[in-house]
């Protein structure tokens, strides 16, 4: 447990002392600032009171006739509050935090390569984007956007299933779901670019 910068006593919370009420250095890790577990299922609402309260207790205006420390920190804090608050309100960079905290690579990568299963889908995609065909763009669409809607049904499933067990092998799973929704997601763009 770390102790106060001021008066060394142990923090009320992760922010303030409750003894000296100093602002204390912020924590990096995102979990950590919002104070919770670091699960993928997450209350949007939860996050939302939390992120709204941080804001007026961190907000530098609060700090402006404090020393100059405490006003570091309150910058400080500010930016990793709102950094922390779009990365975890969106599941998908949720996820992709929550990996790389695991040491898995991150997604960019991998992107380039055509999932075996939507080879046919691409190969489709590419031929009506050559042709200016309409119709089938359209039609390809509307299949790429009905896939983001069934990954982002297994992904809550798998989401679900890391919290409850912890296993590393979930995550490895939760890492192809990801990279295969950013493929489509980069197909959805693509399709959407020519229209
Ligand atoms: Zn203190």
């Amino acid at each position: 447990m770390p102790v106060c910068w001021n008066c060394g006593k142990p923090p009320r919370d992760i922010h303030f002392c409750a003894d000296c009420g100093s602002l204390q250095p912020p924590p990096a890790n995102y979990f950590d600032f919002f104070e919770l577990e670091r699960k993928l299922v997450l209350d949007a609402a939860e996050l939302d009171r939390r992120f709204y309260a941080l804001s007026r207790r961190l907000h530098p205006d609060v700090f402006f006739r404090r020393g100059e420390r405490e006003r570091q920190y309150s910058l400080d804090s500010t930016a990793i509050l709102n950094d922390a608050y779009r990365t975890l309100k969106d599941p998908v960079k949720r996820a992709e935090y929550l990996l790389k905290e695991n040491g898995f690579e991150t997604g960019e990568q991998k992107s380039a390569n055509v999932p075996p299963e939507l080879l046919e889908e691409v190969f489709e995609l590419n031929m009506a984007l050559e042709e200016s065909a309409k119709e089938e763009i359209a039609a390809a669409l509307a299949k790429f956007a009905a896939m983001r809607g069934e990954s982002d049904v297994e992904m809550a499933r798998q989401f679900e299933r890391y919290d409850q067990s912890r296993e590393r092998g979930v995550l490895a799973e939760i890492r192809g779901l990801l990279n295969r929704r950013k493929y489509i997601q980069n197909l959805i763009e693509t399709a959407n670019g020519t229209r």
